[in-house]
């Protein structure tokens, strides 16, 4: 992609990818569905030689739909080489086993998503894999976790469900002091808000369910390399191997959800910034968990490593648990709901949904008190949103 290395993110989002051309004159990337791909010298050639990826033989490989989304993702990410996968798990799982073997040792945070933590706790360490689970905030704990085996640190740039922003430059200097790799699960920024490889990340990794494909309708994931080197090869393997590509009719759909990302993005952050503030002064809430306000204790680390502070925020309200389902029940136009990242907003609890497998005290000790709800804001008018949050607050 190194020739539209120079065009602003909204250009990438919507140009970068697909060339039509006079051979191929369709102005939007075609959904080629065939599963196989007629076969030529080059492609025996290319595959006898160990590069497969190179050659469209299978569908299960690469699809030329696919390839213009990761071609896109490139671009926008600053990345060598990108592969997408069939769910962000998908990715994440391709990462895990290409990047650690037996013996290896891995540092991650304490707020990772469910199905990472579910990996590292549980098929990980059958494979002879072991983590340390540390506050990544915390330099001195990072340091302290850090070992000789240890092959990779992971976090996420904007953490769920308490927003905290990793401070990226710090932890790729301290992993990379050690040798190892940096892995971000950028979900929540996005590249449109952050690129992680520019600060230090080896590999960055995405739901692609969530803001990248932004309207609620496809599930996948990416992998983005700094370097097309032997980590990117393994992860093809990988996704190879499980079956683990996007299929043509994902991909058309991340193509196109793609265009509209750094819009949506803009829109996302502009609606959330509006809502933080409200509800930061509204009696009936107790706390906002969002990087622009100067109470979050992220702030100065999002004004460094973050271009935009995105949608996703967090508050709590008095009364605990139940009380935040019965506001959330009283919501008419935030809707109640897992997943984030579409541009309808929707509401979900820490307790009854993405932490549910913890106890009020370990959620505690994970700094998520009772009474907490989080926010995905959309794109709709933000004064409606703030109408219908205000109408639920003063109802309880
Ligand atoms: N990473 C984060 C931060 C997520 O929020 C999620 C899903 O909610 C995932 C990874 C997993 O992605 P998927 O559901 O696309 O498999």
């Amino acid at each position: 992609m190194a020739s539209e290395d120079h065009y602003a993110p909204d250009t990438l989002c919507v140009r970068a990818g697909h060339h039509p051309t006079a051979g191929e004159k369709a102005l939007v990337a075609p959904t080629v569905r065939s599963t196989t791909f007629l076969l030529d010298d080059e492609a025996y050639a290319l595959r006898a030689a160990g590069r497969a990826a190179e050659a469209r033989i299978y569908a299960r490989e690469t699809n030329p739909t696919v390839e213009v989304v990761e071609g896109r993702l490139a671009a926008l990410e600053g990345a060598e080489r990108v592969l997408v996968f069939a769910s962000g798990m998908a990715a994440m799982h391709g990462l895990l086993l290409a990047a650690l073997e037996r013996g290896d040792h891995v540092v991650t945070g304490r707020e990772v998503y469910g199905g990472t933590r579910g990996l590292l706790d549980e098929l990980m360490p059958r494979l002879g894999v072991v983590e340390t689970v540390v506050d990544l905030g915390d330099s001195t704990a990072v340091e302290a976790a850090l070992r000789d085996e240890t092959k990779l640190v992971l976090c996420e740039s904007i953490s769920n469900p308490t927003i905290a922003v990793a401070d990226l430059p710090s932890l790729a200097e301290r992993a990379h002091a050690r040798g190892a790799l940096l892995a971000v699960d950028a979900t929540f920024a996005t590249p449109i808000a952050q690129r992680p490889l520019a600060l230090g990340a080896d590999v960055v990794h995405h739901s692609a369910t969530k803001y990248l494909g932004g309207h609620s309708d496809v599930v996948g994931g990416a992998l983005a390399f700094r370097a097309d080197g032997a980590l990117a090869s393994a992860c093809w393997d990988w996704r190879t191997r499980a079956g683990g590509c996007l299929d043509p009719d994902g991909a058309a759909l991340l193509d196109r959800g793609l265009k509209t990302l750094a819009l949506r993005m803009r829109a996302h952050t502009a609606n959330a910034a509006r809502i933080a503030s409200f509800l930061d002064e509204h009696p009936k809430v107790e706390r906002v968990f969002y990087p622009t306000l100067a109470s979050h204790p992220s702030r100065p680390v999002a004004e460094r490593v973050l271009a935009l502070t995105s949608g996703m925020l967090s508050f709590v309200v008095p009364g605990g648990d139940e009380a935040a389902l019965r506001l959330v029940r009283r919501l008419e136009l935030v809707v109640e709901a897992a997943s984030l990242g579409g541009v309808e907003s929707t509401v979900s609890l820490p307790f009854n949904m993405s932490h549910s497998h913890f106890t009020a005290e370990e959620r505690l000790a994970m700094g998520i008190p009772p009474g907490l709800v989080r926010l995905s804001v959309g794109i709709e008018d933000a004064d409606d949103l703030i109408a219908d949050l205000g109408r639920a607050l003063d109802r309880s």
